[in-house]
């Protein structure tokens, strides 16, 4: 059977590609193909720069109270379109219905913030920072910005980077996973009928040669992009050759340090949600736990008894707490890495290899896997799996613990569970990591704060979303001026002043 293909977005309308090359997207609870997407061109990027160049004049000059009102707009078509969004998000990726309108909601939270945008581009003013001199800041868009992201979170991660620069006056590419484009697309169409003008906002499906495209070409000024490590600094590296500002968000090896003083049922139920939610396809998943002192055997018999209960299907059947993984590789690659742990001595406590779930033998099913014993060298440890697989290490006290997670190579999201303050003080002052939670295993932080991890897991200078993604999206100009009446005279030394 034909499978039908997606279309491009640009300038405010569907258009088929110029590329020739098409990719499949399967449903990952069937294993069946169910639509293809276009891979964007050079050509195709051509087309989507020049649509969003011959926007950007006309969207600047828009005031930003306006510019609010359009998102505004795109915000109740948003909320209007929940099921059908929510629909699209288990179709490609295989989330769960729940954890999908979850996604879809921290998303739509990211649209509230920017339309806060006439309050947010204020800039800062001085009066007399000389005799008669005043100074102020104006904060201005940058132009074309483009966005690259994963997929994992179809709709939120888009959600995290386009309504903050349309807001603060750029217009906007987006090529998002070629695994699951199609709410991108939906969200295109969404924002237009909200008022958005032709050319703003552009989704351009695609893979290696669109991203290639993007960050080398001289009308692009900003690059935004989440997804994987050795990808991200690849990107970070090609599109600073290019002269563009970049933020880079990376890979994860979350760990969570576990005090002996915790309260442990609260906590296995807490890593069990953070560890196979979304079958652990998060960059905020936590994938690694740090059992400190006697909290390791108490803590893994309860991991293991809670997470044996996990039921497994499609994401869009009642009842279902995991769905599948994204592909049929990616459930091979995590299967080797799963072998790769028994291999290398690791003690398997809960297997999900060969996991089949009845009437959808071809789905991309793994079940939850747990490995107590894990050691740093091991490459369970080192590698990122993205998959349902939770290791366990073992350290004697809270400084063995913070030094194990801040000799890991990443930096995204951490956790200690403790009830005793000065553990819980002490870990988030010493530990080199971007968000940090105090029994809160994902603490991805509101569309108000700012998102972003250390280390490898970003690459450039300013998170995405809150004040940081407005400091992203624009340029920072300083005026300073002097209205001399007659009598006063100008500056008559050739040096610069010493008061
Ligand atoms: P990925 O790096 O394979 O792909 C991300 C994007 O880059 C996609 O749009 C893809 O088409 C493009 N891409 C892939 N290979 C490329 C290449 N060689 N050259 C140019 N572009 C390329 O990541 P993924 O598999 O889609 O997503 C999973 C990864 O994303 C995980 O590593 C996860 O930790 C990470 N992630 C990080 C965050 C964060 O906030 N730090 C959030 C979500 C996901």
């Amino acid at each position: 059977m034909t499978q039908p293909v997606l279309s491009l977005w640009i300038n405010g309308k569907a258009q088929a590609a110029a590329s020739t090359r098409t990719a499949e997207i399967f449903n990952p609870a069937t294993g069946q193909v169910i639509r293809r997407v276009p891979l964007a061109s050079r050509q195709d990027v051509e087309l989507a720069v020049a649509a969003a160049r011959a926007a950007f004049p006309g969207w600047r000059d828009t005031t930003p109270l306006r510019r609010a009102r359009v998102l505004m707009r795109f915000r109740e078509l948003m909320q209007a379109h929940r099921d059908e969004l929510v629909h699209l998000i288990c179709e490609e990726h295989g989330k769960t219905r729940e954890d999908a309108a979850g996604s879809l909601q921290r998303g739509i939270e990211v649209i509230e913030f920017a339309t806060g945008v006439p309050h947010l581009l204020k800039g800062e003013q001085a009066e007399d920072v000389g005799r008669g001199v005043d100074c102020h800041s104006l904060l201005q868009p940058v132009g074309v910005c483009a966005g690259i992201t994963p997929f994992n979170f179809p709709v939120m991660v888009p959600l995290w980077m386009f309504p903050v620069a349309i807001a603060c006056g750029n217009a906007f590419i987006l090529k998002p996973s070629e695994k699951v484009p199609s709410a991108s697309l939906r969200m295109a169409e969404l924002f237009r009928e909200a008022g958005l003008p032709d050319g703003v906002f552009n989704v351009i499906p695609g893979d290696k040669e669109a991203v290639e495209a993007l960050l080398t070409h001289p009308d692009v000024r900003a690059i935004s992009f989440v997804g994987s490590t050795p990808v991200a600094k690849y990107i970070y590296e090609t599109a600073a050759r290019h002269g563009k500002r970049v933020q880079a968000l990376g890979g994860a090896k979350n760990h969570a340090v576990v005090m002996p003083d915790a309260d442990l049922d609260f906590t296995a139920e807490a890593l069990v949600s953070a560890a196979y939610g979304s079958a652990g396809e998060r960059c905020m998943a936590i994938s690694t736990v740090v059992a400190v002192g006697a909290a390791g055997d108490a803590l893994v018999a309860k991991l293991r008894d809670k997470a044996a209960r996990i039921k497994i299907g499609p994401g869009e059947q009642p009842d279902v707490d995991m769905g599948p993984v994204i592909t049929a590789p990616h459930r091979a690659r995590v299967q080797k890495l799963i072998d790769s742990g028994v291999a290398e001595g690791a003690r398997l406590v809960l297997d999900g290899r060969g996991y089949r779930v009845p009437g959808k033998e071809q789905g991309f099913f793994l079940g939850p896997t747990l490995f107590d014993q894990v050691t740093t060298t091991m490459e369970i440890y080192r590698e990122e799996i993205f998959g349902p697989v939770l290791i366990v290490l073992r350290a004697n006290t809270i400084d063995e613990a913070i030094q194990l997670v801040n000799g890991n190579p990443y930096g995204n999201g951490t956790a200690i569970f403790t009830r005793s303050g000065a553990h819980a003080r002490r870990f988030e002052r010493d530990i080199e990591v971007g968000m940090v939670g105090v029994n809160v295993p994902i603490p991805v932080p509101m569309a108000f704060f700012s998102f972003g991890g250390w280390k490898a897991s970003l690459f450039g200078d300013l998170h995405v979303h809150g004040m940081e993604g407005v400091y992203f999206y624009t340029r920072t100009k300083v005026v300073t001026s002097r209205w001399p009446a007659g009598e006063e005279q100008g500056p008559s030394s050739l040096s610069m002043p010493t008061h």
